[in-house]
C-alpha cells in the first residue's frame, strides 16, 4: 500500500515513434552515422555501405508512460519499438499498476525474473530499461526532485564531455575534451582497409594536434588478430586513447586476450551492448576492458546501473555510459568513477551541437563549450518533457 501523500501507479502505456530521437540510427540519407561504418555485417559486400541496409533502424523508438493516480506522468524514451511496446503492455505493466512507485527494486526484480525464460538480455532488457527509467522519472516528479538528487547528489559541479562523430576536429573547436571516430573498414576489406583506417586516423591527428583525445569505435566489427594489429598501429602512429567495442559482445575470451595484447597506455573499452549486473560482472571478472560503457536505456535502467556502477567502483574500473542523454547525465554526475560523459553528435555533418534525442524531448540540455553545469539538471525527474506533437502510435493496449 502506498503511504499517505504519494500517489499509486494507475496506468502504464507504450508508444512507438519514428525518425531519430532515442533510436538515433533512424536517420535520413547522408548522415555520418550511416556512411560505410565497419560492422559485423560488413563481411557481406551488399550490407557494407549502409547499416540501414541490414535493418539497424528497424525497431524505432519506444516511449513508456507511467501515470499515477493524481495524474502525474513519468515517461522515458529508448529503443525497442513495437516488439518492446508489446512486452511493456502485455507483460510488464502488471508489475506496476496499483503499486507504490517507490518499490523500484521489487518492480525491477519482478520484471526481470518473470521474463527470464525468454529475456535476460537484448530487447527484453531494453523494454525493462524503458519502464525503469519512466518509473524513476515519475518518482522524481511526484517528489519534486531531480533523479540525480535521489541517487545521492552530485559529486561535481559540472559534466565534461567527449564527442562521438566523424569530426573530432570540429568537436575540439566546440570545447569537447576528445573525439571518437567510427571505424570505416573491417577485416573483410583486408590490409588495404587497415591502411585506410590508419590514414584517416593520422589525418585527424594532424588536424587536432597531439594532446586532444582520439578514440575509435569499432561497433563489434573486428576479430582478435585485426583488433590487435589496429590497436598497436593506432596507438604507436596516432596516439589513440581507446579502442571501443572491437569484438563481438559474446566473445569475453577475445576481449580478455585483446586487453592483454594491447599496448600499455591504450584503453580497451566495451559494454554498450552488454546488459545487467551479471553481464558486466563477466566483463570485469574476466578483465576484458579498462572502461565499461553501459547504455542506461538498454542495460536494465537506473536501478540496474546502480549495481553495475558499484561493482565497477569496487574493481577500479571506470564507467562511462554510452550516449543516452539525460538518462546518463543524471547518473554520471553522482559518480566518481564516471569522470566524464559521452555526447553523440547527431547533426548530420556533424558540425554543430544539437540535442541528442531531438525531436522527442523538450528541454533536453546540451553541452556548452563541452560542459554542462549541474543546475541544467535541476528539474523534477529527468527534467525533460515529451514532445507530444510527434505522431505517436500505441500498437497494443491492455
Ligand atoms: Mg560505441
Amino acid at each position: 500500500m502506498a503511504a499517505a501523500g504519494l500517489s499509486k501507479i494507475k496506468h502504464v502505456r507504450a508508444f512507438t515513434v519514428r525518425g531519430g530521437g532515442a533510436d538515433y540510427h533512424d536517420q535520413g540519407e547522408g548522415h555520418w552515422i550511416d556512411n560505410h561504418i565497419a560492422t559485423p555485417m560488413a563481411r557481406y559486400p551488399e550490407y557494407r555501405q549502409s547499416r540501414q541496409s541490414f535493418g539497424i533502424n528497424v525497431l524505432g523508438t519506444l516511449i513508456v508512460e507511467i501515470e499515477a493516480e493524481d495524474g502525474t506522468i513519468g515517461f522515458a524514451v529508448t529503443t525497442g519499438g513495437e516488439p518492446a511496446a508489446f512486452i511493456v503492455e502485455k507483460h510488464l505493466a502488471r508489475f506496476l499498476e496499483g503499486r507504490d512507485p517507490r518499490e523500484v527494486e521489487k518492480i525491477w526484480d519482478q520484471m526481470y525474473f518473470s521474463t527470464q525464460y525468454y529475456g535476460r538480455k537484448g530487447l527484453v532488457v531494453n523494454a525493462i530499461s524503458g519502464v525503469d527509467l519512466a518509473l524513476w522519472d515519475l518518482l522524481g516528479k511526484l517528489r519534486g526532485e531531480p533523479v540525480y538528487q535521489m541517487l545521492g547528489g552530485a559529486v561535481r559541479d559540472e559534466l565534461q564531455f567527449y564527442a562521438t562523430g566523424a569530426r573530432p576536429d570540429v568537436a575540439k573547436e566546440l570545447g569537447f575534451i576528445g573525439g571518437k571516430l567510427p571505424l570505416h573498414h573491417g577485416p573483410a576489406e583486408g590490409l588495404e582497409g587497415l591502411h585506410k583506417n590508419i590514414a584517416e586516423l593520422a589525418e585527424m591527428r594532424s588536424r587536432v594536434g597531439d594532446d586532444f583525445w582520439l578514440m575509435l569505435d569499432c561497433w563489434m566489427s573486428l576479430d582478435l588478430d585485426y583488433a590487435t594489429r589496429l590497436a598497436h598501429r593506432a596507438y604507436d602512429e596516432c596516439g589513440l586513447k581507446w579502442i571501443e567495442e572491437a569484438l563481438s559482445p559474446d566473445d569475453y575470451w577475445a576481449y580478455a586476450a585483446l586487453k592483454k595484447n594491447a599496448p600499455k597506455g591504450l584503453l580497451v573499452t566495451t559494454g554498450e551492448h552488454e546488459a545487467t549486473r551479471w553481464g558486466f560482472r563477466m566483463l570485469m571478472d574476466m578483465e576484458c576492458c579498462d572502461i565499461i560503457q553501459p547504455d542506461v536505456g538498454w542495460c536494465g535502467g537506473v536501478t540496474e546501473l546502480i549495481k553495475i556502477a558499484n561493482y565497477a567502483d569496487s574493481k577500479g574500473v571506470m564507467m562511462i555510459p554510452h550516449g543516452s542523454s539525460v538518462y546518463s547525465y543524471h547518473f554520471v554526475i553522482t559518480r566518481h568513477n564516471s569522470p566524464f560523459a559521452e555526447f553523440l553528435m547527431m547533426h548530420p555533418g556533424p558540425t554543430e551541437v544539437v540535442p541528442m534525442f531531438h525531436p522527442q524531448l523538450i528541454g533536453e540540455p546540451v553541452p556548452v563549450n563541452g560542459r554542462l553545469h549541474v543546475s541544467a539538471l535541476d528539474k523534477p525527474g529527468f527534467g525533460v518533457e515529451l514532445n507530444r506533437e510527434l505522431p505517436m502510435h500505441r500498437p497494443y493496449t491492455h
